[in-house]
């Protein structure tokens, strides 16, 4: 029994179980192979390792895709800076408010230092540190 990466005219790939690659070149000289997802009849044999490829640990890809969600994640924090009210140093005590139904509820933003961001957590209270970058939009 072989395993092979097969695509159809269509680029759907998926993968074949056949006998050899004999068997599979009768079957597919015969159209008697079709895709899964569109039924297409015309198909071909990826090249074989393309499945060892994709396993194997990508080490540049990976630092690629880091940069790309740090940068999504900056942007998604943006955007809730944007929504946010800046309570600058009152940060500690706004949020406790809020948490305890003593404030309309509502997003903030401002400073507090590691020691009170500890104290928030504590009480359950949800904050989240964000990056010195955003620093400069923080009015
Ligand atoms: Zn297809």
């Amino acid at each position: 029994m072989i395993v092979l990466n097969l695509s159809c005219s269509n680029s759907h790939s998926f993968e074949g179980w056949f006998a050899s690659l004999e068997e599979f070149q009768r079957q597919a000289e015969v159209h008697q192979i079709t895709c899964p997802h569109c039924n297409n009849a015309i198909i071909t044999k990826l090249p074989s390792g393309s499945h060892v490829r994709r396993a194997a640990p990508e080490k540049t890809p990976d630092l690629a895709g880091s940069e790309t969600s740090q940068a999504k994640i900056l942007t998604a924090l943006e955007d809730l800076l944007r929504d946010s009210e800046n309570v600058a140093s009152r940060f500690p005590e706004e949020a406790r408010k809020i948490h305890y139904a003593e404030a309309p509820p509502r997003r903030i933003h401002g400073t507090a230092s590691i020691d009170e961001v500890h104290a928030l957590l504590d009480e359950d209270i949800a904050v989240v540190p964000l990056p010195n970058l955003l620093r400069k939009d923080i009015h």
